[in-house]
C-alpha cells in the first residue's frame, strides 16, 4: 500500500492489531542476527525477564512465533487431557472461538452463558465449581478483555470465587486485548496459564504470542496427556533458561519486544492504564452525547481497551464502517459473530494519546452523519470537555 498524501496516517482504530509506534518500527528494521549466536542469547534472556511484570509475574514467560490462536492452544494442550471438563464462560465471539477448540482437542467443555453485554459471571462459576463435588472440572477458563463486546472480567472476582469454592481447578485466562492496558495481575490472582498476543497492548505488530505460567501449571503438564509437540514448554523452557529458543524465534519481533517493554517501563504501568482508563471514559461520553448506547450493559465490566457501540434498530453498523473508511480512511472493528452489523468497535489501545482519540471519535461523528444514522452532534465536544478537565 502507498500512503497517499491527500490521506494524511491512515487511522487504524480497530481493537488490535494496534498503530505501532516509530520507535518499535524502528527496532523491528535492525538486521536480522544469528539466532544461535552469542548476541542472540543476550536478546533473549534480556526481554524474557523484561516482560514479566507486564504480565505481574516472577515465573516464567514463554513466547511463541504465533497469533494468539497458537497460545490459546499451548495453554489447554499443556495442561490438560483428553476428556478433561474444562469451564469456559462465553462472554463473546473470542470465548465461543476458545470454546470451539477445546471442543476439537477433545476437551469437554462446560459453558456458562452471558448475554454478551456483560463479562464472566463470577457466581454462576463459584456455583458450578461448588456443585463439582467429585472435582471435574480441571479447568476455569476466563476471557479477561472480550475483544467484541468490550466487557472486561473480574479475574481477581474469578480467584476469590474459586477459592470460596475450596476447588482445585487451574485458572487459565486470555489477555490478548487487555495485556499492557489494563491491569493484570498473573502472579496476585493466581492465574495459572495468562495466555497473551503482540499485537494490542503491546504495540508491536501481530505474530508473537505468550504464555505465562504458574508452578501448578507447569506442574500439571507433566502428567497433561494431550499430544503437542510444537507448543511443548518443556523444550521451551529448557533452551529459554540461557536466552535461546527450541526452533528459529522471530528475532525481529524480539528486538521490537525489547523496545515495545522499554516503552511501557519508561511511562509507568500504573500510568498506562490510567492513560487507557481516561481515554475509554471520554469516548463513552461521546457514545452517551451521540444518543448511542454501549454494548457493554455493566459499568463495572466496562473494557478500557476498546468500546463497542450499538446501533439504532435497522441501522447497519457494516455500512457506517465503510463509510467512515471511505470518507475518512478510518478503520474501526466489525461486529462479531451475532454482533455482526449491529455494533462497531472502537479501539483506544496501545500508543494512543488525547488528539488520537479526538481524531477517531470526529471520524465517527462526521461518520453517522454521513450514512445517515439517528444521533445528536456534540460526541467529540462531551470528550473534549472531559480530557481538557471541564467535564
Ligand atoms: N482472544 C482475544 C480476546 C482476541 O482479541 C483475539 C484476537 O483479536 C484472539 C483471542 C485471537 O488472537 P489471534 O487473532 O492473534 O490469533
Amino acid at each position: 500500500f502507498t500512503s497517499r498524501p491527500e490521506n494524511g496516517r491512515h487511522f487504524l482504530q480497530i481493537p488490535g492489531p494496534t498503530n505501532v509506534p516509530d520507535r518499535v518500527l524502528r527496532a523491528l528494521d535492525n538486521p536480522t542476527m544469528d539466532h544461535r549466536g552469542p548476541d542472540f542469547g543476550v536478546l533473549g534472556k534480556r526481554v524474557l525477564d523484561k516482560i514479566k511484570p507486564v504480565f505481574g509475574t516472577t515465573g516464567p514467560v514463554v513466547i511463541y512465533p504465533a497469533s494468539g490462536t497458537g497460545a490459546w492452544e499451548a495453554a489447554l494442550v499443556n495442561t490438560l487431557s483428553p476428556g478433561d471438563t474444562v469451564l469456559m464462560c462465553e462472554t463473546g465471539w473470542f470465548a465461543h472461538l476458545w470454546r470451539e477448540m477445546a471442543e476439537r482437542l477433545a476437551l469437554k467443555p462446560r459453558l456458562l452463558e452471558t448475554d454478551w453485554r456483560r463479562a464472566a459471571d463470577v457466581p454462576a462459576i463459584e456455583a458450578a465449581l461448588r456443585a463439582d463435588k467429585g472435582h471435574e472440572i480441571k479447568a476455569v477458563c476466563v476471557v479477561h478483555n472480550e475483544t467484541s463486546t468490550g466487557c472486561t472480567s473480574r479475574i481477581d472476582e474469578v480467584r476469590r470465587a474459586m477459592d470460596a469454592a475450596g476447588h482445585p481447578a487451574l485458572l487459565l485466562v486470555d489477555t490478548i486485548s487487555s495485556l499492557g492496558s489494563i491491569e493484570y495481575r498473573h502472579d496476585e490472582w493466581r492465574v495459572d496459564v495468562t495466555v497473551s498476543g503482540s499485537q494490542k497492548g503491546l504495540m508491536l505488530p501481530p505474530g508473537l504470542s505468550f504464555n505465562a505460567v504458574s508452578e501448578k501449571a507447569l506442574k500439571a503438564s507433566e502428567t497433561a496427556k494431550l499430544p503437542r509437540a510444537f507448543w511443548d514448554w518443556k523444550p521451551m523452557l529448557a533452551a529459554n533458561a540461557t536466552g535461546y529458543f527450541p526452533y528459529t524465534p522471530a528475532t525481529n519481533m524480539l528486538y521490537a519486544l525489547d523496545t515495545a517493554l522499554d516503552m511501557l517501563a519508561e511511562e509507568g504501568l500504573p500510568n498506562v492504564f490510567a492513560r487507557h482508563d481516561r481515554h475509554a471514559e471520554a469516548t463513552r461520553r461521546a457514545v452517551r452525547a451521540w444518543g448511542l448506547e454501549v454494548q457493554c450493559a455493566e459499568p463495572r465490566h466496562y473494557s478500557s481497551a476498546l468500546t463497542a457501540v450499538r446501533l439504532p434498530e435497522g441501522h447497519s453498523a457494516n455500512a457506517l464502517r465503510a463509510a467512515i473508511l471511505e470518507r475518512f480512511d478510518m478503520s474501526l472493528g466489525n461486529g462479531l459473530g451475532r454482533l455482526n452489523d449491529r455494533v462497531f468497535r472502537i479501539g483506544h489501545l496501545g500508543a494512543f494519546n488525547d488528539l488520537s482519540l479526538l481524531g477517531t471519535l470526529g471520524g465517527v461523528e462526521m461518520g453517522l452523519r454521513v450514512a445517515g444514522v439517528p444521533h445528536q452532534p456534540g460526541g467529540v465536544g462531551a470528550a473534549m470537555d472531559y480530557l481538557s478537565g471541564n467535564a
